[in-house]
């Protein structure tokens, strides 16, 4: 069995080297581009419901400025650690410069079970996580916005704790809000639509219909639970879902209204009763034509890749494919979209809610969805015309825009002083 290092920083500083390889960047260059700008690590001290104190650690990194504004969500998960956080922060940077939007890239974590938590803990721990980072955030230097078991709660809660703090309602500080408090609508669905519009894309460039096609997808929440309603308007056909508890496989096709329901009664979707039950391993290499990795990272790696069966992979979650996994599925034929450009209609979205929130003028839903298409096509092609013009993956061919774009932001700045 080969030996591969799991670290996601590893991981996403080897997808960066491969592209500053092909783009023969110099020296100088590759050490900007692969060294966060600044990672922060604090202790958030919470007064728990039953008057005793815990202390929890949560990481803020702002991994690249070049071309504006970091962005990057936050994420309450027990296995947060800073590599994780340096690495889902240098993504957003590679994604919203494939998306050629005007931010850098960021994250956040903190590590923590959210769902051992009262709300009122939740709320407590987020908003003097809020405070510790508070310096580092606004609208022009740093935006948040939901991850991993984070949501618009959360993001009204940090909008709030650091309106309040400025002594002035600054709705720009973090994006998925509420509709309430100038979140925008379809911001819930975005990285669904996102990964749905890419879908189609590589359905067309493949000569396959999405219409009938069958679909596994790991993870049903924001993401993946989403995407499996949009796809079952397209006429595909969500054949396996699962959480983090495990799945269920059904050849027939699953009802995504019926899933969402059985979520809501705080079940697991292994026991959903229409299909037999699957684990998430099993997940990944059922016979379907489309997989959809929607949970976390490292799902596909040099141990099951040679195992996946579909002919697309599309990666909603940030970093679930290994580099030796990578090279595998691309000598094996199979078509990846990668994490930077399938899921980035979260954080396109994210950026139509940022320039709503500074204009105080907000679009209908099918205006944003109708601009998220304009973006996600343009990428899309922009992607795969690099992918062909560098003989690689899409996934080759989108870093090798990307850095492309942050490199040349650096070099025309300059390095101050
Ligand atoms: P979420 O908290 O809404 O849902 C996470 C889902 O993954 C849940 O269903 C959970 O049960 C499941 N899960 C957790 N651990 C699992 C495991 N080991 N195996 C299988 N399933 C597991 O999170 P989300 O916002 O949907 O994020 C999912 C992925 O999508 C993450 O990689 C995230 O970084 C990425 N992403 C999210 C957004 C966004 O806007 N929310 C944008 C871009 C990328």
């Amino acid at each position: 069995m080969p030996r591969e290092n799991l670290n996601p920083f590893k991981i996403a500083q080897s997808y960066f080297h491969q592209a500053a390889e092909r783009l023969k960047l110099d020296d100088g260059m590759r050490a900007i581009l692969s060294t966060p700008k600044r990672a922060v690590t604090v202790s958030v001290p919470v007064r728990m419901d039953d008057g005793s104190y815990q202390v929890f650690i949560g990481h803020r990194v702002a991994y690249n400025m070049a071309r504006g504004p970091a962005k990057g969500g936050i994420r309450f998960h027990p296995d947060v650690t800073l590599d994780e956080v340096k690495a889902l922060a240098s993504w957003m940077t590679w994604k919203c410069a494939c998306l050629d939007l005007p931010f850098g890239g960021g994250k956040g974590g903190v590590v923590v079970d959210p769902h051992a938590l009262s709300i009122h803990e939740r709320e407590r721990l987020t908003r003097r996580y809020t405070s510790e980072i508070l310096p580092l955030i606004g609208p022009d230097q740093d935006i948040p916005a939901p991850d991993v078991y984070t949501d618009p709660q959360i993001m009204a809660w940090i909008m709030d704790t650091y309106s309040m703090t400025k002594g002035t309602t600054s709705l720009g500080v973090v994006t998925g809000k509420p509709l309430a408090l100038g979140g925008s609508k379809g911001r819930d669905k975005a990285t669904a639509r996102g990964v749905q519009f890419t879908l189609r894309e590589a359905c067309r460039g493949r000569k396959m219909a999405l219409r009938g096609a069958t679909v596994a997808i790991q993870g049903y929440g924001n993401a993946g639970s989403h995407l499996a309603t949009l796809l079952h308007e397209d006429g595909a056909r969500s054949v396996a879902v699962s959480d983090s508890r495990g799945g269920v496989y059904n050849t027939k096709g699953l009802n995504p209204a019926e899933l969402t329901a059985h979520k809501k009664k705080g079940e697991s979707l292994k026991t959903f009763p229409r299909g037999k039950a699957v684990t998430n391993r099993q997940l990944l290499e059922l016979p379907v034509d489309i997989l959809v990795p929607a949970a976390l990272e490292n799902q596909i790696n040099a141990n099951n890749a040679s195992r996946v069966r579909a002919k697309i992979v599309a990666e909603a979650a940030n970093g679930p494919t290994t580099p030796m996994a990578d090279d595998i599925l691309f000598k094996r034929g199979k078509i990846v979209i990668p994490d930077i450009l399938a899921n980035a209609g979260g954080v396109t979205v994210s950026y139509f809610e940022w320039v709503q929130d500074f204009s105080s003028f907000f679009w209908d839903e099918d205006e944003v969805d109708r601009r998220l298409e304009v973006y996600m096509k343009r990428a899309y092609g922009s992607v795969a015309d690099t992918a062909t013009k560098f003989k690689c993956s899409l996934r080759g061919g989108a870093y090798v825009l990307a850095v492309e774009r942050v490199a040349d932001a650096t070099r025309v700045r300059g390095i101050f002083p």
